[in-house]
């Protein structure tokens, strides 16, 4: 056992302890029933894609979701109706304005996003039910696949909204007169007060992050809410408007897409790293939570996620290739053996191998190969195609690429069990990457012998 916390938790209890002294802004005021909130309540929570759970401070104090509710409905809304439908109701432009703007578009009357009221009210229009309690089911149920727990209502903060929310009720009627509300005003209005008074905590809210950063699959429950493309649409629009005013700085400073809500919750997303949450009531004048935002810029600066940085390097994607000197060679062909997942990226390196570092017969080991996504299966496939149709013979092996009965190449079996193999004792299909194979292991067929028992696979 290590002494004291791990790293993460001990970053973001760094943090909290620090910013914890900054005493700024005020909790949101003007539904009563919220400024009753604790204004030193302060939690930070960070899941991984994996799972992975940490906070720090009050990450299991319940409060009402407000704003942070409204990318989770817009989701809800696009995965039952598409981006176009829903897009003749609302659009995705920045608004520059408060969250409380009337922001309507000339013309159309269209509000210009969903993370600023007008737009959340119209998105909220949209979800579907024969009843407004169905309707109601519908969020609240998908609000808790988002959780991986079911949320429950604040009755009182949504009895208080709903006696305080005219202006909200006056951006409804405006654009049920532009015809851009999908329903009646009172019965869209009703229904987003009581979406805002969902009830979740800080670990809550790092879920839904984390769910919408891991292509709508909750990290947690494993339950896939919404499609990848939803995901990655709703995380568009957070980056650019989920700061109301703010966005853009946001954007420049933080580098994540985000949302907040006047409740003092606030949510930014590592895209396929990290979904986090903050609760801290006291509001800057934008209506972004103080602490919140200062902590999130921290997180990203210190783990280094902001959007726009390269990404990791990954392993290589091509380990052994004959352009480099590491001719390991299987019966007549060069190999070019390849491991990790392929996508886009990975998928270049692969062919701009086959095409140009090698001559003579080929065969592509994909043994290695975790997950060929649709683009570097296009890509690799066509590649194959292509050179097989220019006179090379081409060979595959690895059950990633199955052979369609017009494939152009022949297969082969796991790598270790060719010809020119035999008398590598004891290695399984996985020992020649095991150690990598760099240039010293050139000609040195089955040198790579010793090195790998079934257990150094993964
Ligand atoms: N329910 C709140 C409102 O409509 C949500 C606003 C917010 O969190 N920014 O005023």
């Amino acid at each position: 056992m290590a002494a004291g916390p791990d790293v993460v938790t001990e970053a973001l209890a760094d943090i909290h302890r620090r910013l914890g002294a900054l005493d700024e802004g005020e909790p949101a005021a003007y539904i009563p029933e919220l400024a009753r909130a604790r204004r030193e309540g302060f939690g930070l929570a960070l899941v991984s894609m994996d799972g992975h759970r940490y906070q720090a401070g009050d990450a299991a104090e319940p409060f009402t979701l407000q704003s942070v509710s409204k990318p989770f409905v817009y989701a809800l809304a696009l995965a039952e109706l598409g981006l176009d439908e829903v897009g003749r109701w609302v659009g995705a432009e920045p608004s520059g304005e408060a969250f409380n703007a009337i922001s309507l578009e000339q013309g159309t009357g269209r509000p210009s996003n969903a993370m600023i009221n007008a737009g959340a009210i119209a998105t909220t229009a949209l979800v579907p039910g024969a009843t407004p309690a169905e309707r109601f089911e519908r969020i609240l149920a998908g609000l808790s696949a988002f959780a991986g727990r079911r949320l429950d209502v604040d009755a009182a903060v949504h009895a208080s909204e709903a006696a305080t929310g005219d202006r909200n009720r006056a951006l409804a009627y405006l654009m049920r007169g532009a015809g851009s509300l999908a329903c009646d005003p009172l019965a869209a209005t009703d229904l987003y007060f009581r979406q805002c008074a969902v009830r979740a905590t800080a670990a809550d809210l790092a879920v839904m992050a984390a769910t919408l950063g891991n292509g709508g699959v909750n990290p947690v429950t494993g339950e896939r809410v919404v499609g990848e493309r939803v995901a990655v649409q709703v995380l568009s629009v957070m980056a650019t408007c989920g700061m109301y005013d703010a966005s853009g700085e946001w954007l420049l400073r933080v580098g994540l897409p985000a949302k907040s809500g006047v409740s003092g919750g606030l949510i930014a997303v590592s895209p396929a790293r990290f979904g986090a949450a903050c609760w801290s009531p006291p509001l800057d004048r934008s209506g972004n939570p103080v602490r919140g935002t200062a902590a999130l810029r921290e997180l990203s600066e210190r783990f280094g996620l902001h959007l726009m940085l390269s990404p990791a390097p990954a392993a290589p994607t091509v380990v052994a290739w004959p352009s480099a000197g590491t001719a390991r060679r299987r019966g007549a062909f060069a190999v070019v053996a390849v491991q990790g997942a392929l996508d886009f990226t990975a998928a270049e390196r692969v062919l701009f191998e086959l095409e140009r570092g090698t001559a003579g017969p080929v065969l592509l080991d994909l043994g290695r190969v975790t997950r060929l996504d649709t683009v570097a299966r296009v890509m690799i496939t066509a590649t194959l195609v292509r050179l097989a149709a220019g006179g090379r013979r081409v060979a595959v092996a690895g059950e990633v690429l199955p052979a369609p009965p017009d494939a152009p190449w022949e297969r082969l079996g796991p790598d270790g069990d060719g010809p020119d193999r035999a008398g590598a004792e004891g290695a399984g299909p996985d020992r020649a990457w095991a150690e990598g194979a760099g240039p010293d292991r050139a000609g040195a067929d089955g040198a790579d012998a010793d090195s790998a028992g079934p257990d150094t696979a993964r």
